[in-house]
């Protein structure tokens, strides 16, 4: 690829230091907050963070800040925050109908995250990548793929955003013929007003109801991706997912899809014979025998079509995409391989914290499986689970807080039932030491829990690590 095709703001550094006398608010202080923080210290603003925990649950984050000038408010976001305040930033945790930014928008004060902000800055060409599931493995195998493709020039790949490395601290080194690859998450994407010129979206499944209430807010906060693109930018759709797909309406620009089966129209890639295809104009292109892909289940072959239909729309390469695909086995907490122990295949899909999520990774396999599920729920609708594990899994265990609700679900969900040992336990590390004793050589133990982490740890790759070593010291 030579140069930008959708360079919009080209004085970048300019634009950097516009921030001298501006007083910033920013809510939030995890690795989002932390990152507006520092930008905003650096580029000279007054920045005052405010979290609602306290200021002893934080002492990791202002040790992370203690070389800038910034002024802390915890425990809360007291109104008096907006006083004086020309910006109010938000942390990826942080609901954008919260209150304070409801009346920060009252007051005129414009409301902004840091993604909403790198896109505004940044020169490179932006290719932002969102969906309910499969966000960070395609963001990495694009990545893989830009990396590939790039190997022997000057220009760079940069692959962050939601998938926890926020990208604002990069823009300085950023350069115009550079390519960034942007995981966006619905929070994120919910109050932005900028749509990357390169835009995918994965699938939009019931995930984080919880927060948006209603699968209209939460599909109309993953439209935004391409709300505000214009005639010169490419959408990436995915065909096998309705909710994807009923999207390609909003499409203003280019469409490429992804799917199984050749693209009735346009753009897209499919498998023919066994072998991925990328369908560009009138070619037709031979990319990777569907064999060479090292990643479990066919949802990961989708995120193989969509990572390659994502790379096709800003001319990367077919070798640089075979490349990025040939070794990539995933990455962590993501269907991961932990061990082998008597025979039986210990795997961490901490990752999965929905009930659709926890499908994808049960039909991931083939062997007889031990499930642990469990964590805290989101109010998602747990029918569908419950009736593939009663015909899939050969024992549940069931752990954390949302565990007697799950159980009352598979227990009175209809249909047949082949479970033969189910039992329900208070945390993660009992569940391991049950599943040890009930698995035998030959089966696979998944950790995919459907619920979030929250009740027993920080965060879902917490849980992942804590599970990881418990199953090590088995
Ligand atoms: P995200 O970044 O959207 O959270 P990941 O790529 O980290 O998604 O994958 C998380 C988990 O979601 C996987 O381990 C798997 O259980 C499930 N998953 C991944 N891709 C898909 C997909 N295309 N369709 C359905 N489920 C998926």
């Amino acid at each position: 690829m030579k140069g930008n095709r959708w360079v919009r703001l080209p004085e970048s550094t300019e634009r950097m230091m516009k921030w001298e006398g501006k007083r910033v608010i920013v809510l939030g202080l995890a690795r989002q907050g932390i990152a507006l923080t520092r930008y905003f210290a650096k580029g000279g603003a007054e920045v005052v963070v405010s979290d609602l925990k306290p200021r002893e649950a934080l002492s990791e984050a202002r040790q992370a800040l203690s070389d800038l000038p910034v002024e802390y408010v915890f425990g809360g976001h007291p109104p008096a925050l907006l006083e004086r305040a020309d910006l109010l930033c938000l942390s990826g945790g942080v609901p954008a109908d919260l209150p304070l930014a409801l009346q920060a928008r009252e007051l005129g004060i414009k409301v902004t995250n840091d993604a909403q902000l790198f896109l505004e800055i940044c020169p490179a060409t932006v290719i932002g990548i969102t969906g309910s599931a499969g966000k960070s493995t395609v963001t990495t195998l694009v990545g893989r793929m830009a990396l590939s493709q790039f190997e022997d020039t000057e220009s760079s790949a940069w692959i962050g955003g939601n998938i926890g490395r926020p990208l604002l601290a990069d823009l300085p080194d950023i350069g115009a013929d550079d390519l960034v690859i942007m995981e966006l998450s619905s929070f994120q994407l919910e109050l932005m007003t900028i749509s990357p010129p390169v835009a995918g979206v994965l699938n939009v499944t019931p995930n984080h109801l919880d927060r948006h209430l209603t699968m209209e807010a939460y599909t109309a906060a993953k439209s935004r991706i391409l709300d505000f693109q214009s005639s010169e930018d490419v959408a990436i759709l995915g065909r096998e997912d309705p909710g994807a797909w009923a999207l390609r309406e909003k499409v203003r620009g280019r469409l490429i899809s992804f799917g199984w089966s050749a693209p009735e129209e346009g753009d897209g890639t499919y498998i023919e014979d066994g072998i991925i295809m990328l369908r560009l104009g009138m070619n037709d292109v031979e990319l990777s025998p569907v064999g060479e892909v090292e990643l479990r289940g066919e949802h990961n072959l989708l995120n193989v079509l969509a990572s390659c239909a994502i790379a096709g729309a800003v001319d990367i390469s077919p070798q640089a995409m075979v490349a990025g695909i040939r070794g990539f086995q995933g990455i962590e907490h993501r269907l991961e391989f932990v061990r082998r122990i008597d025979g039986v295949d210990w795997y961490n899909d901490s990752i999965a914290t929905s009930p659709e999520r926890t499908i994808a990774a049960i039909r991931a396999f083939d062997e007889p499986l031990v499930l642990l599920a469990g964590g805290r729920d989101k109010d998602l609708p747990w029918g569908d689970f419950a009736t593939l594990v009663r015909q899939r899994i050969d024992h549940l265990i069931l752990f954390g807080e949302a565990a007697e609700k799950i159980a009352q679900v598979i227990k009175t969900s209809p249909g047949p039932n082949k479970i033969q040992s189910f039992e329900v336990c208070d945390g993660l590390e009992a569940a391991v030491h049950l599943a040890k004793r009930v698995a035998e050589a030959g089966d696979v133990v998944l950790l995919a829990p459907g619920g979030t982490s929250f009740d027993e740890f920080n965060d879902f790759a917490e849980r992942g690590e804590a599970y990881r070593a418990w199953v090590e010291g088995l």
